[in-house]
């Protein structure tokens, strides 16, 4: 027999090798995409009440795992254990709200002449799944969940860097009940088993979370087979403060809305935009903010910033703060082993800059003065990414206003929440395409068929 191939995954606090895990081959993946697609006859005609039973089984599953779950985040991911437990949190929810949908799936009953006519949402069959390192078992929940209750059977590839939590969970997935060709988590390379996923036939649909380089190629590649696809991509959101806020909090929550995670967001808002009557005021509340964030640790409950994924990432991070970049203030990181980069503000900076057009994904922000509204909506919308947003002021007709004008998925108001389950998440230009999460997400797992039924004959 042949031996499984296997590699290592690492701490990236500390660069030890945690375990290793299998990386598919192409006849792996090809025999896996086979299973799944002999087990979807079976799986699309399980009763929707007792789908809903069994993703509600499996959620429980999740909860009562939620710790051991939220620690391999930690050792895998560099979570802080804060965030670990909050994403293991948030795999059950969103495995429990999809849990209602099979019994809601509704169709349409449109009046026609001559008879009746009726709509029925069906499955698509085998859905691809692959998933970054950033968030490894929140973005596959929003993916897997929503598919098996649609009816679909899923492959799902984690990122190569952390693919500990989402193995868990397939076989969480198991013990509840779900067959084991019906949910597969594949470890391996992107090239290789998420590559496979875009190609093969049998796969109807692929889920991609990652960066925008990559996704365009995958989009490429499904319109090959006019294969479905939804894409989350990467961001470069813009953090807008007017100088009618509540300047002390919106000083107080900005190192938190862009360094949660080490800055290894999607949605991190790495452009912070201050109205120039507001700035000077502004960066001296900034600083003791920046500052004063924990880093270090994540299994401390005390710490708020945890490291970067990987040495390699570190350098890519690395690169956009030269010796001579433009440093207004640091806070603090760990020495020695572990890819530990301080939370860093750059300013004053030209609008050209690379840290200013490109998505960095650390903990590295810019700060950027602006006149007026008409100004910092130009300056917002001045990327090619469009995924998430902050809106800082006490005036509600302008906060509205603003959120209107600047072309992304998901703002907000007074506050740096982008994903909430039961609303829907998603990229508006070079960000990405479709939604994920909320009560449509279904639509994105089945394909509309209508059915004439005449009552003449
Ligand atoms: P990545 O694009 O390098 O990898 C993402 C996934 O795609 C991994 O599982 C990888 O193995 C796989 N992959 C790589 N090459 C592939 C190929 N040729 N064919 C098929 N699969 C392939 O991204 P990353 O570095 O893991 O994640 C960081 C990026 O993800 C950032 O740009 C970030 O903004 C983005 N992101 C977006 C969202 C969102 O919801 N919009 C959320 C999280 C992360």
């Amino acid at each position: 027999m042949k031996a499984i191939a296997t590699v290592p995954v690492h701490n990236p606090a500390t660069g030890a090798v945690l375990t290793h895990v299998p990386s598919a081959s192409l006849e792996e993946v090809d025999a896996a995409i086979g299973r799944a697609a002999t087990a979807f006859p079976a799986w699309r005609a399980v009763a929707p009440g007792d789908r809903a039973r069994l993703l509600r089984r499996f959620a429980d599953l999740v909860d009562a795992h939620a710790e051991e779950l939220a620690l391999l985040e930690v050792t895998n991911a560099g979570h802080v254990i804060g965030n670990a437990r909050w994403e293991a949190g948030n795999v059950r929810d969103v495995i429990e709200y999809y849990a209602a949908s099979p019994e809601r799936h509704f169709g349409l009953q449109i009046p026609v002449a001559g008879g009746i006519d009726v709509t029925f949402h069906e499955p698509l069959g085998v859905v691809g799944i692959i998933v970054p390192w950033n968030f490894p078992m929140a973005i596959a929940g929003w993916g897997f969940a929503p598919a098996l209750a649609a009816g679909n059977t899923v492959v799902l590839k984690p990122a190569e860097l952390t693919p500990l939590s989402a193995l868990r969970i397939g076989e969480l997935a198991v013990e509840a009940g779900i067959p084991p060709d019906v949910f597969q988590v594949i470890s391996g390379k992107g090239s290789v088993v998420g590559w496979r996923f875009v190609t093969h036939p049998a796969v109807r649909k692929v889920c991609f979370t990652g960066s925008t380089e990559v996704g365009k190629g995958i989009m490429a590649g499904c319109a090959e087979q006019v294969k479905r696809v939804t894409l989350e991509l990467g961001g470069k959101s813009a953090n807008v403060v007017f100088a009618d806020a509540d300047i002390e909090l919106a000083a107080a929550r900005a190192p938190y809305g862009v360094f949660d995670n080490a800055g290894q967001d999607c949605c991190a808002r790495s452009r912070i935009l201050v109205e120039r009557s507001a700035y000077d005021q502004f960066m001296a509340l900034l600083e003791p903010a920046v500052r004063g964030v924990v880093v270090g640790d994540p299994l401390d409950e005390r710490t708020e910033m945890g490291p970067l994924i990987s040495p390699s990432h570190l350098e890519e991070v690395s690169s956009f703060v030269p010796d001579d970049a433009p440093v207004a203030f640091r806070g603090e990181a760990p020495a020695g082993p572990g890819n530990w980069f301080a939370p860093t503000v750059l300013a004053p900076v030209e609008r050209s800059a690379r840290a200013v057009t490109e998505e960095i994904f650390g903990p590295v922000v810019v700060v950027v003065p602006f006149e007026d509204e008409a100004e910092a909506v130009a300056i917002a919308n001045d990327s090619i990414y469009g995924l998430s947003g902050s809106i800082w002021s006490q005036n509600v007709g302008r906060a509205l206003r603003v959120a209107r004008a600047i072309d992304s998925g998901n703002l907000s108001v007074n506050s740096h929440s982008s994903v909430r389950y039961w609303s829907p998440f998603g990229g508006f230009k070079q960000s990405g395409i479709g939604r994920e999460l909320g009560p449509d997400a279904l639509g994105a797992f089945s394909d509309v068929k209508n059915v004439f039924i005449s009552t003449e004959e």
